[in-house]
């Protein structure tokens, strides 16, 4: 693709309105698959988590997983839906060999929850409500793997293999309404939705949500609307983008391509489209299929879902507290201002805090160290503040070292510096590094008396009740320490000294 096939990003905006539709599939960490009671675990030797029914074999009969049902009830209730007192599972009918029964069993026209919302916070505090259309329950297809071609695709492979482990793990489809009016930021909407998605299915614990692993992966519908325009364009659907940052690139890569065609008076192809990681390009799948390419029709084999409105409000008992409210209460119980929120929010930070918090270390403490020192560090190994290699109760042990006395704040970011190189234990640091604070007042007056000797102006500026004078000999008692003293200590023992 050429840059003259695209239009630059600002003109596409003057000229044109975005509108997105986002699917999300996550796949449910239940122990064993949607109607079998083959185990769910990630990976493993191919086609060893398989029986005759997620392979589709004749008679086989499929069972609904009731821990699947109830992980969509409550994702439906967290996103504000309404669940349904009935609803049927229906046959998608499609060949494709990665799918043994030449049908996904699926939910069609009756999905388990509808007409939700889910509130996301962008970057800058800008909150768009995102309208919910559906959550329904499916299962996922198995693998396949191409081999002797370029880059895994099935053009130029010389044969292809097929693993069915994946097949009949539970899957939820959340399908939103169309997203409207978001302009210039519609990337940016949609990275902020799937992320503020995966931290509510994470909240909701049913789901491990790793999109490198693919357990949570997003289709972008994208279409452009001439300004003023009142009909939508044809839009491409943008396959199982799998990270936050492509998600955003997807969504914008597509916007300044459909621009370039409609400004050249082509039309866009209503199709599939894959997103290439490297480039940040999408390329042409499939010509879309409609619904009625798929024949559904409602699963004989399976009874209707009838939820009872008691086991609903039960299940709505279970609902954790949600990220939302948590960081409404988090604000409040730390006295944050909405930029120090945010920036907490921005830096994966709140669960740290909070954890550090609970360890002991007072929340102002505990947010000072995450969101300077490790931030920093962090920052220079280019990972996320969570992969540092230090856990909250660790810095938790190195603020109450501090405030026991037993450790200077530079004495205390050596002690992590070691927990961070794999030294152990914040205690096992001090021990090993010796980094002890120099608390022994007969070692501290001879170093004192060292200083002054050797500063006789300050010396006199002190006895004359210059206090203030005493901060050049306090430095010079932290260099002869190595750090290693308690800096108000020395103070104290060089007014006493000087009898000031
Ligand atoms: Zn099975």
């Amino acid at each position: 693709m050429t840059t003259a096939e695209l239009m630059d990003y600002a003109e596409v905006i003057t000229r044109f309105d975005p509108v997105l539709g986002l699917e999300v599939h996550v796949e449910l960490s239940t122990a064993t698959k949607m109607f079998c009671g083959c185990s769910n675990k990630f990976g493993g030797e191919p086609n060893t988590h398989v029986c005759p029914t997620c392979l589709g074999l004749p008679g086989s009969l499929p069972v609904v997983n009731a821990v699947a049902v109830e992980s969509a009830i409550r994702i439906g209730l967290a996103l504000n839906c309404e669940i349904a007192p009935w609803c049927r599972f229906a046959r998608k009918n499609y060949f494709y060999p990665d799918m043994p029964k030449n049908f996904q069993t699926s939910q069609y026209d009756e999905p388990i929850a509808f007409n939700g919302y889910l509130d996301v916070t962008l970057d800058d505090g800008e909150v768009v409500r995102v309208q919910i259309e559906r959550a329904h329950m499916e299962e996922d297809t198995g693998k396949s793997l191409h081999v002797g071609g370029t880059s895994g695709r099935i053009h130029g492979a010389e044969h292809s293999l097929l693993d069915y482990n994946r097949a009949g793990v539970p899957l939820i489809e959340i399908v939103t309404k169309t997203i409207e009016g978001t302009g210039e930021r519609a990337p940016e909407v949609a990275r902020a939705y799937v992320s503020t998605l995966r931290d509510l299915l994470q909240a909701l614990d049913v789901s491990d949500v790793r999109m490198d692993q693919g357990s949570l992966r997003c289709d972008a519908n994208v279409s452009l609307m001439e300004r003023g325009a009142a009909e939508f364009g044809t839009r491409t659907e943008t396959k199982n983008v799998n990270s936050l940052r492509s998600v955003e690139r997807a969504v914008r890569f597509e916007m300044t391509r459909q621009a370039a065609i409609l400004a050249a008076g082509g039309s866009i192809l209503q199709e599939t489209r894959h997103f290439e990681e490297a480039s940040g390009t999408t390329r042409a799948g499939r010509r879309k299929e409609t619904s009625e390419d798929y024949r559904y029709f409602p699963e004989p084999d399976l009874v209707p879902i009838a939820p009872s409105a008691d086991w609903v409000e039960e299940l709505r008992g279970t609902l954790p507290e949600l990220p939302a409210e948590r960081r409404k209460r988090v604000q409040a119980d730390w006295s944050l201002t909405d930029l120090e929120l945010r920036d907490l929010v921005n830096a994966g930070a709140i669960d740290l805090v909070a954890a550090t918090a609970d360890a002991g270390a007072p929340p102002a403490e505990a947010r000072s160290w995450w969101m300077s020192y490790l931030s920093q560090q962090a920052n220079t190994r280019g990972v996320d503040l969570g992969a540092l290699p230090i856990t909250p109760g660790q810095v938790a042990r190195v603020i109450a070292l501090v405030a026991d006395g037993a450790l200077t704040n530079k004495l205390a970011r050596d002690v992590v510096d070691g927990v961070l190189a794999g030294e152990g234990e914040p205690d096992h640091v001090v021990e090993t590094r010796g980094l002890k604070v120099v608390s022994d007042d007969s070692a501290l007056y001879a170093a004192v008396d060292e200083a002054l000797a050797a500063n006789p102006d300050v010396a006199t500026k002190i006895r004359e009740g210059k206090h203030a004078a005493a901060g050049a000999i306090v430095g010079a008692v932290m260099k002869a320490t190595q750090g290693q003293a308690d800096a108000k200590r020395v103070r104290e023992l060089i007014l006493t000294r000087c009898g000031a």
